[in-house]
């Protein structure tokens, strides 16, 4: 890949780009066309022990130091940088994870626009004095954990990146990033840029590696003082666990099976476009995927037409050719997905897309199918896919489509389609979920909306100011001074 100006197969710790101390390494391929383009360190417990001690050591240096007003003005240069290479970032993440150019395009932006929110942020967290007893003046110090690990996703490593890794600077913690062994590229060249902008060496390091190697290591380690997690529920449970053993906080942003419920006088103009897209978005692989539209019965059926004229039209092919829909991240992820789609068999098949003709045969590529008439219970409309699918469930009123909406477990993003106000105040307060929006979904990625689940997707906020409490720790200072 002509756009790579780092190098791509080492591990970054301290300032240095090191080989991995086991000298291994993994491949990385193209997911449009299954081809090899290169590889990545293959990090496991040794480099995962130095990451942490070279966090350790920043915080003692010139990082632990700065204030947070420089802290800021860092991170926001950094957001300089990131905005500046936009282009380079996207054709790598693109050719990496296989997403369609524009979403890389906006992805690199939103992680640019993160640093600049958490840059402005940084100097803005402030502790409080409060009113105690006579003869004592009590006050709080927010301060950051010390070294923080970070184990990320493939499928939006610089938003995730972006939100996770550049909270946890602003607040002055120094991180240890452990990106996703299929989508290991934008967090080193992230890693590049930040060390570019003179971010001090140890406040960032980056360890590519295998899950069960260097993800656990980093989990595991007794000095690593918060954990953000982002991945799916069953590896959550594990790096929960894993921290529980040195009783260190996790974030964990899980999975979800998030619903836009479409009452009957809902402008369906306005919420058709939302509809499919917050379902095929990134083929969708996204954690706040809408993979269930619950649509009142009364105009089920214009709901499902409309749809199914769109679906007929998306187009799936490579990602540098940009089309609506790209290739999943990897043949096992396709291969989860067709056994979901072959679970499925027993339902009505509304509408699919179409791969492109010439699309490469090596490449990972998914019709996007819409299914009809599902039943609330059906597996398909339980379990997170992970894929282009989406399931149109009718329900009757309002009460139905409460309990529908909060029967999978999972609690990420809902949203409202109703132009009747206090149905739309009604539902916001019935729905068990992180997020609600109304006669909107996503609201164009909110890098200042506080994120996160309730059950099933996880706890813990990223994002928005919330983010900044959650990777930081509160002292009480009570003086006694008579
Ligand atoms: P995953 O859980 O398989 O992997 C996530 C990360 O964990 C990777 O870096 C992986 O290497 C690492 N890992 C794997 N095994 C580990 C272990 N034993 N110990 C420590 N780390 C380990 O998830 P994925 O397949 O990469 O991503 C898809 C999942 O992520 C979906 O469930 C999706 O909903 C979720 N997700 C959630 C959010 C959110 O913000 N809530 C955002 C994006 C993705």
């Amino acid at each position: 890949m002509r756009e790579l100006w780092f190098s791509t197969d080492s591990c970054f710790i301290g300032g240095f780009w090191t080989q991995p101390a086991s000298r291994e390494f993994l491949p990385v391929e193209n997911p449009s066309t299954g081809a090899p383009i290169g590889s990545i360190a293959r990090g496991k417990v040794a480099d995962i022990d130095d990451a942490v001690a070279a966090a350790g050591d920043a915080l003692k240096g010139p990082w632990g130091r700065m204030a947070a007003a420089e802290r800021g003005r860092l991170l926001t240069r950094i957001g300089h940088f990131v905005r500046a290479k936009t282009e380079t970032l996207a054709r790598i993440e693109a050719t990496d994870v296989g997403k369609p150019l524009t979403q890389a395009r906006a992805d690199a932006a939103a992680l640019a626009r993160y640093l600049e929110f958490y840059g402005g942020a940084a100097d803005k967290i402030m502790g409080e004095t409060i009113p105690y007893q006579e003869g004592y003046t009590v006050y709080t110090l927010r301060e950051p954990h010390g070294v923080t690990g970070h184990i990320i996703p493939w499928n939006y490593p610089m938003q995730i990146i972006g939100r996770s890794v550049g909270a946890a600077l602003a607040m002055g913690n120094a991180c240890v990033l452990k990106p996703a062994e299929d989508a290991c590229l934008s967090a080193l060249a992230f890693a590049k840029l930040a060390e570019e902008a003179g971010l001090p060496a140890g406040a960032l390091n980056v360890v590519p590696g295998l899950g069960e190697e260097a993800g656990a290591a980093l989990a595991a380690h007794p000095d690593v003082a918060h954990i953000s997690f982002t991945g799916s529920l069953t590896v959550g449970r594990l790096v929960q666990q894993a921290a529980a053993r040195h009783v260190a906080p996790v974030t964990l942003e899980l999975g979800g099976k998030s619903p836009q419920i479409v009452f009957a006088d809902a402008d369906l103009d306005a919420a058709l476009p939302f509809l499919v897209n917050a379902g095929i978005q990134n083929a969708g692989q996204t954690c706040s995927a809408s993979s269930r539209i619950l649509v009142q019965r009364t105009i089920y059926e214009e709901v499902l037409r409309r749809m199914s004229y769109r679906y007929r039209a998306l187009q799936v092919g490579p990602a540098l050719d940009d089309m609506d829909v790209g290739p999943l991240i990897s043949k096992a992820q396709k291969e989860i997905v067709e056994g979901y789609l072959a679970r499925g068999a027993d339902l009505e098949i509304a509408a699919e897309g179409r791969i492109i003709g010439n699309a490469p045969a090596g490449g990972h590529y998914v019709a996007p199918r819409l299914l009809a008439n599902v039943a609330p219970n059906h597996v398909l409309a339980q379990e997170e896919i992970f894929g282009p699918v989406q399931t149109l469930i009718p329900f009757e009123d309002e009460e139905e489509a409460i309990a529908i909406a909060n029967g999978t477990g999972y609690g990420l993003v809902a949203s409202v389609w109703s132009r009747d106000g206090a149905r739309q105040m009604r539902m916001a307060k019935a729905l068990r979920s992180g997020q609600v929006f109304i006669n909107n979904y996503g609201a164009g990625g909110g890098v200042e909306l506080p994120f996160g689940g309730v059950g099933k997707s996880g706890h813990g906020r990223e994002k928005g100011f919330e983010a900044l409490y959650g990777f930081s720790t509160l002292k009480t200072v009570a003086a006694r001074h008579g």
